[in-house]
């Protein structure tokens, strides 16, 4: 009779799911778009304090036209 350990899951803390990865990989990267009213460029960056948490933010070149009126327009103006 062997000896059998009745297994005990191994599971690492923490996997990084296939989406997780596919983003780290494009974080530093820059993706062109974003916006249709001026050549825009896309920059993923990860979280520092909360890893696994990612946030693409949309670079908008100077003279954007959308941008500048977005801008001046409240952002989330209370009812
Ligand atoms: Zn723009």
């Amino acid at each position: 009779m062997g000896r059998y350990k009745p297994g005990k899951p191994r599971r690492p803390r923490r996997t990084a799911s296939l989406v997780e990865q596919d983003l780290r990989a494009l974080v530093g990267e820059e993706i062109t778009g974003g916006c249709d009213h001026c050549h825009a460029v896309q920059r993923m960056r990860e979280d520092i304090e909360h890893p696994g948490i990612f946030v693409l933010g949309v670079h908008h070149e100077d003279g954007c036209p959308w941008y500048a009126r977005r801008s001046k327009r409240k952002p989330h103006t209370p009812r």
